[in-house]
C-alpha cells in the first residue's frame, strides 16, 4: 500500500496513476471534500506580513487555479538527470491542454493580445485545461469554478476512488512514522483524535508549506529553510465598458525575459481611479509575474517569511512597465493606471531536488517521497502545475516499476 498526503496538483495524479496500476492507495487530505464552486471559502490565512494564496480543501490550490498549463524548468531539471519530455506529453493529453477557442477569448483579452503583437512582444493565447463546452465565461476562475469546467486535482482523486483508493478527508497528517531509517506510516489528527495508518511507502504532496511541517516533524529539519512564491502584481486602469471582469481569466500570455504577463481582473485597481462612476466592468488589468530568488522561510507555525531581493523588485518593475505600455496601447487611460500590492500564489522550493530529495524525489528516510511544489529546485516564474503533474507522473512510473 502507498499513502499519499494531499490531493492537489501533486497528490491527485499520483493517486490516479497508482490505482490505475492496481496499487492500493490511501489518500489523506487535511481539508474537506467540496464542490469546485465553493472553493473560494477555503483560502488559507497567513500573517499580515505576507500576501500568499493557498487553499486547504480537496484539490488544494489546483481547484482555484486558472487552468494555465505551461512547461517550465526543463534545463534546471536536466541538471539533476530529469527529462520530463515524455511525462509532459502524457499529462498534456490527460488534462486536455489547449489554447481556448476564439469563442472564449473576450474583448479585453483580445485587446491585450493585439497590443502585445503590435508592440512586438512574444504574445500568444495561454495553454489551458478548461472545457469550453462547460465554461460559462463568468470570470470567476479563481473562486473555484461555478460550472466545473476546469481541470483540478479533485478530478483525479475521484477517479482514484472509483479505482478503489481509500480517501480520508478532514484529517491533518502530523508526521511520518519511521523505523531504522525506513518509512512505515503516518500519524494524523481527525476530529481531535490521533490516528495512524501504515505502509512502507509514503508520498507527501501537502504543498510547499504543508509538506515542510510534516518533514520537520519527521526529523528532516532542513525543510522549508528557503522558499519562493513567484511574486505578482496586477496593473490596470480605466477602459469604459470593456467587461473584462466576466471573461475567462488569463487567456493570453506575453513572455518577457524576466517576467510573464497575462490579462487578469483585479477589483483592487478600482481604488486607484479617482472617479466614483467606475465599476468592475470598466477595468482592464494585467498580472505581472516573475521568478523570485529563493529567499525566505517557513516558520514552525507554518507562517511564511518572504524576503524580496533587489532582483525580485527589478523584474517586477520591468514587467509592470511593459504592462503599462500594453494597457495604453489597448486603450486604457494612462492617467488611471495603478497596481495592486505584491502577492504570491505559487509557494515552492522548500524541499528541493538535490537538497532534501534526490532525483527520484526520495528523502533521506527510505520510502518517504515528496511530490509537489516543494521539490522544484528554483522558482519557475510561471504556472507550475504542469511541471508538478509531470514530476508526479514520473514518480508514479518509478514506483510502479519498483513495487
Ligand atoms: C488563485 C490561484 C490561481 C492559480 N492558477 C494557476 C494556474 O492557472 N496554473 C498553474 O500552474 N498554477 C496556478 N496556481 C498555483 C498552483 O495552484 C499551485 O502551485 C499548485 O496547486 C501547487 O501544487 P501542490 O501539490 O504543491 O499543492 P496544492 O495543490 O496546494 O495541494 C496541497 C494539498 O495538501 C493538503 N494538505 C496540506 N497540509 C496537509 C496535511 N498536513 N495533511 C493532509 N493534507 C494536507 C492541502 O489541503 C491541499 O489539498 C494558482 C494558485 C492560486 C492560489
Amino acid at each position: 500500500m502507498i499513502i499519499i498526503v494531499g490531493t492537489g496538483a501533486g497528490g491527485g495524479i499520483l493517486a490516479y496513476e497508482l490505482t490505475k496500476n492496481n496499487i492500493p492507495v490511501t489518500i489523506i487530505e487535511k481539508g474537506p471534500y467540496i464542490d469546485s464552486k465553493d472553493a473560494f471559502n477555503y483560502y488559507d490565512k497567513y500573517s499580515d506580513s505576507v500576501d500568499l494564496l493557498t487553499t486547504t480543501c480537496i484539490g488544494g490550490a489546483s481547484i482555484v487555479a486558472m487552468g494555465n498549463m505551461v512547461r517550465a524548468l526543463d534545463e534546471e531539471l536536466h541538471e539533476f538527470g530529469i527529462d520530463l519530455s515524455d511525462a509532459y506529453e502524457y499529462v498534456e493529453n490527460l488534462v486536455g491542454v489547449h489554447q481556448l477557442d476564439d469563442s472564449h477569448i473576450g474583448k479585453g483579452t483580445q485587446a491585450f493580445l493585439d497590443a502585445g503583437h503590435e508592440l512586438g512582444l512574444k504574445t500568444l493565447k495561454m495553454p489551458k485545461a478548461i472545457r469550453e463546452e462547460d465554461c460559462i465565461q463568468c470570470g470567476k476562475c479563481a473562486f473555484g469554478c461555478p460550472a466545473d469546467a476546469k481541470w483540478s486535482g479533485k478530478d483525479f482523486v475521484d477517479e482514484a476512488v472509483k479505482n478503489g483508493a481509500t480517501l480520508i478527508c478532514d484529517a491533518e497528517v502530523v508526521s511520518v512514522i519511521s523505523e531504522d531509517g525506513k518509512a512505515c506510516g503516518v500519524t494524523y489528527i481527525k476530529e481531535d483524535n490521533e490516528e495512524s495508518v501504515y505502509a512502507d511507502t509514503v508520498i507527501l504532496s501537502a504543498g510547499a508549506i504543508g509538506s515542510t511541517l510534516i518533514l520537520r516533524n519527521s526529523g528532516i529539519e532542513d525543510a522549508g529553510r528557503e522558499i519562493f512564491f513567484d511574486p505578482f502584481v496586477s496593473v490596470g486602469g480605466y477602459l469604459k465598458d470593456i467587461n473584462f471582469n466576466t471573461e475567462v481569466q488569463m487567456a493570453g500570455l506575453v513572455i518577457g525575459e524576466n517576467f510573464v504577463l497575462s490579462p487578469h481582473f483585479s477589483s483592487f485597481i478600482r481604488a486607484n481611479i479617482p472617479n466614483d462612476d467606475v465599476g468592475d466592468k470598466d477595468i482592464l488589468s494585467i498580472m505581472v509575474k516573475t521568478a523570485d530568488e529563493c529567499k525566505g522561510y517557513v516558520d514552525d507555525d507554518g507562517d511564511v517569511v518572504k524576503i524580496n531581493t533587489i532582483q525580485d523588485i527589478r523584474y517586477l518593475a520591468e514587467g509592470a512597465a511593459t504592462a503599462g505600455f500594453i494597457l495604453e496601447k489597448a486603450g486604457v487611460d494612462p492617467s488611471t493606471i495603478g497596481s495592486t500590492v505584491y502577492r504570491g500564489a505559487h509557494p515552492g522550493g522548500t524541499a528541493p531536488i538535490g537538497k532534501i530529495v534526490d532525483s527520484n524525489q526520495e528523502t533521506e528516510i527510505e520510502g518517504l517521497f515528496v511530490s509537489d511544489a516543494s521539490v522544484l529546485p528554483v522558482s519557475p516564474g510561471k504556472p507550475p502545475i504542469l511541471t508538478i503533474l509531470a514530476l508526479s507522473k514520473r514518480l508514479a512510473d518509478y514506483l510502479v516499476k519498483n513495487k
